[in-house]
This record gives structure tokens, C-alpha cells and sequence, in this order.
């Protein structure tokens, strides 16, 4: 099938930069190109970044007649089913900007735009560590916690598209606050932010932990993924941060299996080879944290997607 042309694109925009991709129907990324995303002026400069990330994968050729559909991933709030970016905090380049409209007037294909945990989300469900489950809750945890919930095969997305927030769910009302302005959500409590500061806070009282060593006695260099090495040789400042964010992360998934009792779980984003080694203990905890009475019926798994999930992600989003 040498002329066989058309690939899905899928582009992911973040507050910085724009990762475009070939995506095949096995969900393979078959190439990608990253380049600075604009933020400044007018909204069209940023659909130009768009453009430039997209003519990146078609060298020599105009990328225009071998797209057979475009999937973005982009920051929120935005509105999935209008293809609507609302007022992204990070991204304030656009407000009310018809994104997809914007990108079919200059394609002319069928553009999809959705937010990158539920576009992720559903690319693990269609090709990744979800396939198989008709319904399953997806968690990426970084910087922060985003999180995408599919039901029978689809994404949920509530009556306006802002549905399955849940790395904004509240566990602590008397919690530090959140990025969001709300108290304890579980964002603000076990990413990869909150592991880094817990340590740093036992630090103080803990010098002879070989965080400091490898921090280089700068305690504000500390990070998440400094904890996860340091609790490989069995430290114990981070073993006291591990059992605490897996306690919290037990908890709150305990929640969302009351709520839901998913047929899975997928964990992905840039914190989760730091959880692992520790999706056995995570789960044991669900017992005393859901009145669920099968829940180690629930599997909990990586995610298959890493730092491409947002590519991936936006190419699912195409039919
Ligand atoms: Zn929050």
C-alpha cells in the first residue's frame, strides 16, 4: 500500500512547547517533532506553532494532503465537544479561541481536541495498558496529578467536558493549597512537588540521610525522583516519604473505587516509575481504604505510554 497516505497527527501543546506525531492504527508513533510553543500576541501565533510542529514530520513536502485527521491534546479548560480553548492559565495566548475550527480551516480534515488526561487516558484504553478494559480510571502522576475515567470505551466527560478532575479531589480540607486555590486536593499531596517537599521538611531533622548527599547539601535541590534512589538504599527519610504518598495514594484510589469500582487502574507520567516498585503495596492498602469487598480484584498497572502519551493521546482522539 505505497500510496496509501493518509496518518493521523496527533499534536500535544503545553505552556511551553509543541510535541506533533505520525501516529499509526496500532497506536505506534512512527515520527515526532518538538518546537517552542508561542505565547505571546496574537492567537494566531500560536496556531502558526502549531502549523510548524505539524510541517516538521513531512520534510520537503507539504504536510496539507497527507493528514487524514488531527487529535490535540491542550491545556484546560477547554470545551471537547466545540474544540474550544476557554482561558488556559498556562496558555493565556488563547481565550475563547476556536482551536479546532482554526486548525479545519487550514487542514481540512476532522480536528478533535480534548485535554491531555483524558486524551491519554483513552490512548492506553485503545492501545496501551487499558486495552481489553471496558472501563478503567487513568492517573498520570508529575508535577501534578491529572486523570482521565473511560466507560465503555469513551471518554467521561461530564456535561461541559469538565468531568474527571480527580487529581483535584479533596482529601484533606485542612490541606496546604493547592494550584488550583482548593485545600488538600491529592495533587498537592502526592505528586511529585509534595514528595520533594515532604522530604525536604524531615530533612531538617534527619542529617545523616543520604538525601543530603545527593543534593549536594542543598536541601532545595531535593526531588521526587531523589527519594525514589535514596529509598533504594534504604534511606530512611525516604522511606518515611514513600509510605506517607503511598498511604495517600491508597486512600484516594480507595475512593475513586467506591465510586466507580473500575475494572482497572492505569498509572502513568513522570512520577511513576518512582511508584513501580510499589503498585503491590499500594493496593494492599485499599483494604482498610474502600468499603469495597473485592478490591484486589482491581489490577493496578503502568501506564504504556511515557513522555509520548500526549501524542498518543491526541491521535486517539481521531475515530
Ligand atoms: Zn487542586
Amino acid at each position: 500500500m505505497k500510496n496509501e497516505p493518509p496518518v493521523v497527527v496527533g499534536v500535544d501543546i503545553g505552556g511551553t512547547k509543541v510535541a506533533a506525531g505520525l501516529v499509526n492504527a496500532e497506536g505506534e508513533i512512527l515520527a515526532q517533532n518538538r518546537t517552542p510553543m508561542l505565547t505571546l500576541g496574537a492567537p494566531s501565533n500560536g496556531l502558526a506553532a502549531v502549523s510548524t510542529a505539524i510541517q516538521g514530520l513531512f520534510p520537503g513536502v507539504s504536510s496539507q494532503n497527507q493528514i487524514a485527521a488531527i487529535g490535540i491534546c491542550a491545556p484546560g479548560p477547554l470545551d471537547p465537544k466545540t474544540g474550544v480553548i476557554i482561558n488556559p492559565p498556562n496558555l493565556p495566548i488563547w481565550h475563547n479561541y476556536p482551536l479546532a475550527e482554526e486548525m479545519r480551516r487550514v487542514y481540512n480534515v476532522p480536528v478533535r481536541v480534548d485535554n491531555d488526561a483524558n486524551a491519554a487516558a483513552l490512548a492506553e484504553g485503545k492501545w496501551g495498558a487499558g486495552r481489553g478494559y471496558q472501563n478503567f480510571f487513568y492517573a498520570t502522576v508529575g508535577t501534578g496529578i491529572g486523570t482521565g475515567i473511560i466507560l465503555d470505551g469513551h471518554i467521561f466527560h461530564g456535561k461541559t467536558g469538565a468531568a474527571a478532575e480527580g487529581g483535584h479531589m479533596g482529601i484533606d480540607r485542612n490541606g496546604p493549597v493547592c494550584n488550583c486555590g482548593k485545600r488538600g486536593c491529592i495533587e498537592t499531596l502526592a505528586a511529585g512537588p509534595a514528595i520533594a517537599r515532604r522530604a525536604r521538611q524531615k530533612l531538617e531533622k534527619n542529617p545523616n540521610s543520604v538525601l543530603w548527599e545527593m543534593a549536594g547539601g542543598d536541601i532545595q535541590t531535593v526531588s521526587a525522583e531523589m527519594v525514589g534512589r535514596a529509598h533504594t538504599a534504604n534511606d530512611s527519610v525516604a522511606k518515611e516519604v514513600m509510605r506517607e504518598t503511598l498511604d495517600l495514594l491508597a486512600y484516594w484510589l480507595g475512593s475513586i473505587i467506591d465510586l466507580l469500582e473500575p475494572d482497572a487502574i492505569v498509572i502513568g507520567g513522570g512520577v511513576s516509575s518512582l511508584l513501580a516498585p510499589f503498585l503491590d503495596e499500594i493496593r494492599e492498602r485499599w483494604r482498610g481504604a474502600c468499603i469495597n469487598p473485592r478490591p484486589l480484584d482491581i489490577p493496578l498497572v503502568l501506564a504504556h505510554y511515557g513522555e509520548n502519551a500526549g501524542i498518543a493521546g491526541a491521535a486517539a482522539l481521531c475515530e
